[in-house]
């Protein structure tokens, strides 16, 4: 079978195995050799790509609710949409939640995944209450801050290299409405855009699409969007009608032309400033799901994400310095996304560090990995590191400086026999 994740790129050949049930996997795993869990491939480069690979999809009950508490317990298979299709009628969501909701909960676990509330809420982590973990002898322990807490910690972030994530335990969070009280402030640079998310801190929710090839004065020009839960509203809105790009579209279509055209209008077409209008959930957290197979438009050849974090003081320098080699390169796509972290926590490999972080997208071509490797410098040079979910390219030097706990998650994957057992391509081109 041919594999691949969310940025078609790389394509391998691969054999997987199903299974349903915790028995059933140890069953295959005593005599299966290495391999990686691939769940919905929603990583955009090779964490969940090997020659074999587990596929958690059909691992998918929600076994009970605390309703008084918002307390799940789910298999891991399950996904955050399905949660939220049960759980948001009765008043229940996502304490923390990327931007699709088409993703498993053992797949945010293993990235631990962050929102637009990291500066409020942290990652996904924050939210787990402990999971069951099978490690390579089929032995299943289960995880948390107060049992077995090392694995706890090198699991969250760990990218499904320290076992496979069974049941898991969260908390949901209360809610009166699907809806958010949105507001929107255009920003002329990148100097405006850090005063507002400064100013913004109080507020839950916060993120900002930059236009990542407009240069000079208007370098870093933004669109802020500030999110309340809204008290108004009812829990069950209408979900939106999904579109789909039907077919890969040719490569050529997407140069710095028409990306410079796509930003302008992107950039005129929002307000200068809208206050509390109401949005629905989806609409705001998702608005990309909103186009299935949206990954076509790369063409045949695949994309990558870039995602970088700066730490605080020295983001205003460091993002100033690779907007503008970016937009020098000319070679940036419409998808660039600016947010604020809060404070770090102490899992091993979680990307989170208290700065900014900018996710864009770039189309695979020649150009683009000296141009990645010219950033990947900046962005060492000024202490920061890549979000490995996203990544397909960087090196292992590059994630060593990046990663200061990487040692210690690499000693504890040799003493559980992890590293003949667990491992993916990003795993075996890092060295962990
Ligand atoms: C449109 C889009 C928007 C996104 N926005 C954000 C965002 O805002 N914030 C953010 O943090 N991320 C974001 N992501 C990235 C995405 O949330 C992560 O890559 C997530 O891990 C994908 O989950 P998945 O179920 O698809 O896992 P996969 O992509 O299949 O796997 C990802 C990793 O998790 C491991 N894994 C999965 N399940 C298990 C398990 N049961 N046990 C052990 N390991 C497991 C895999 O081995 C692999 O290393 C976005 C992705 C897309 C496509």
């Amino acid at each position: 079978m041919k594999l691949t994740a969310w940025g078609r790129y790389p394509r391998i050949q691969a054999t997987g195995h199903s299974f349903e049930t915790a028995e059933e996997l140890r069953g295959y795993q005593e005599k299966a050799g290495n391999s990686i869990v691939f769940a919905m491939g929603r990583s955009y480069g090779d964490s969940a790509l090997s020659e074999r690979v587990i596929f958690t999809r059909r691992f998918d009950k929600i076994l009970d609710f605390d309703p008084e508490h918002g307390t799940v317990i789910s298999e891991s298979g399950v996904t955050l949409s399905e949660l939220i299709e049960v759980f948001l009628p009765t008043g229940w969501f996502l304490s923390v939640t990327p931007g699709t909701k088409f993703i498993s909960l053992g797949g945010a676990i293993a990235s631990d995944v962050h929102g637009k509330n990291h500066h409020k809420a942290g990652c996904f982590s924050e939210c787990v209450r402990s999971f069951e973990l099978m490690l390579p002898d089929g032995n299943i322990l289960r995880c948390s801050h107060e049992e077995n807490q090392e694995l706890f910690l090198a699991t969250c972030g760990g990218m499904g290299l320290t076992g496979i994530i069974l049941t898991v335990t969260l908390t949901l969070k209360r809610i009166s409405s699907a809806y958010i009280r949105e507001t929107i402030v255009r920003c002329q640079n990148l100097k405006e855009i850090f005063c507002l998310f400064e100013e913004h801190m109080d507020m839950t929710y916060s993120v900002a699409w930059i236009d990542c090839l407009a240069r000079g004065e208007n370098l870093g020009r933004s669109v802020l969007m500030l999110g309340e839960h809204a008290t108004a509203g009812r829990l069950n809105p209408r979900t939106a009608k999904i579109r789909s790009v039907p077919f890969n579209l040719p490569g050529i279509c997407l140069n710095k032309y028409s990306v410079s055209l796509f930003n302008h209008f992107y950039y005129h077409k929002n307000p200068l400033f809208v206050e509390g209008r109401l949005v629905p959930l989806d609409t705001f957290f998702y608005p990309l799901d909103k186009i299935a197979n949206w990954n076509r438009i790369y063409g045949r050849g695949g994309f990558t994400q870039y995602q970088l974090v700066l730490p605080r003081d020295a983001s205003s320098e460091g993002l100033k310095i690779i907007l503008e080699r970016i937009a020098s390169s000319g070679l940036g796509s419409f998808l660039g996304v600016l947010k604020l972290f809060g404070p770090e926590n102490e899992n091993y490999l979680s990307f989170p560090m208290e700065g900014y972080t900018l996710a864009l997208d770039f189309k695979i071509q020649k150009e683009l990995f000296p141009l990645l490797n010219e950033l990947d410098s900046i962005v060492l040079d000024h202490g920061g590191r890549l979000y490995l979910a996203k990544d397909v390219r960087m090196t292992r030097e590059v994630f060593i400086k990046g990663y200061p706990r990487w040692k210690a998650f690499s000693e504890l994957r040799e003493k559980l026999g992890m590293k003949d057992k667990f491992n993916s391509l990003q795993s075996e081109r890092l060295g962990v």
